[in-house]
């Protein structure tokens, strides 16, 4: 997967090899692991905010520490996976949006 600029590797994992984390973002190796066996609104709420993290990276957005990061990374990921499954259409929307930003 792209993320501004750089290519992340998606991975989905047991359990058993998540650390206790639902997903891990590890921005120095270009990778993004996935506890597989999460439910389907679990899953996309830790994917966005796994993306996050990696949007903050890419950005060189600064926290004062990775405590304030999470925060703030957990709440917008929380917030975002709550606003497409509340608006289904709103994904065919970018969808379009987004062919036309490749197309023209
Ligand atoms: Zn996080």
């Amino acid at each position: 997967m792209r993320v501004l600029g750089k290519t992340y590797t998606v991975s989905y994992l047991p359990p058993e090899d998540m650390e206790d984390a639902f997903g891990i973002c590890t921005p120095s190796l270009q990778t993004i692991d996935i506890d597989k066996e999460q439910t389907v609104p679990e899953e996309l709420d830790t994917f966005i905010h796994e993306c996050l993290h990696a949007i903050v990276r890419g950005m060189r957005i600064e926290f004062p520490n990775y405590r304030a990061e999470e925060a703030v990374v957990d709440r917008f990921g929380a917030g975002l996976a709550a606003l497409f499954l509340d608006n289904p259409e709103l994904l065919k929307y970018f969808q379009r949006l987004v062919k036309e930003a490749n197309n023209g």
